[in-house]
């Protein structure tokens, strides 16, 4: 059973997550390359429950015209759904 306590920590951490970079569509994480994305995706622990996070799906996506890439993450033990949020940054040429 679930108490109160345990509730507001899970919304703490869910915050907490959306927080970090990459956690929501207006602080992506900048990558130069695609291959990045899965990559970083692949080491990114639960947000809940620091588990190792499995990816489903990695997606093209244009927010609010940003071209991002998108991880779709599930979490193998406790089942909770997170995407990370990237940009492809263009090498500065000179
Ligand atoms: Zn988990």
């Amino acid at each position: 059973m679930r108490g109160r306590k345990e509730e507001k920590l899970t919304r703490d951490r869910e915050r907490l997550a959306r927080l970090q970079p990459g956690g929501a569509p207006d602080r992506p994480i900048g990558v130069s390359s695609p291959t990045q994305v899965d990559v970083i995706a692949a080491r990114a622990p639960c947000p809940l429950c620091d588990t190792t996070l499995h990816l489903q799906q990695h997606v093209a996506s244009t927010v609010k015209g940003t071209r991002l890439r998108v991880a779709h993450l599930v979490c193998s033990l406790c089942g909770v759904k997170r995407s990370l949020y990237f940009r492809l940054e263009q090498p500065l040429l000179h």
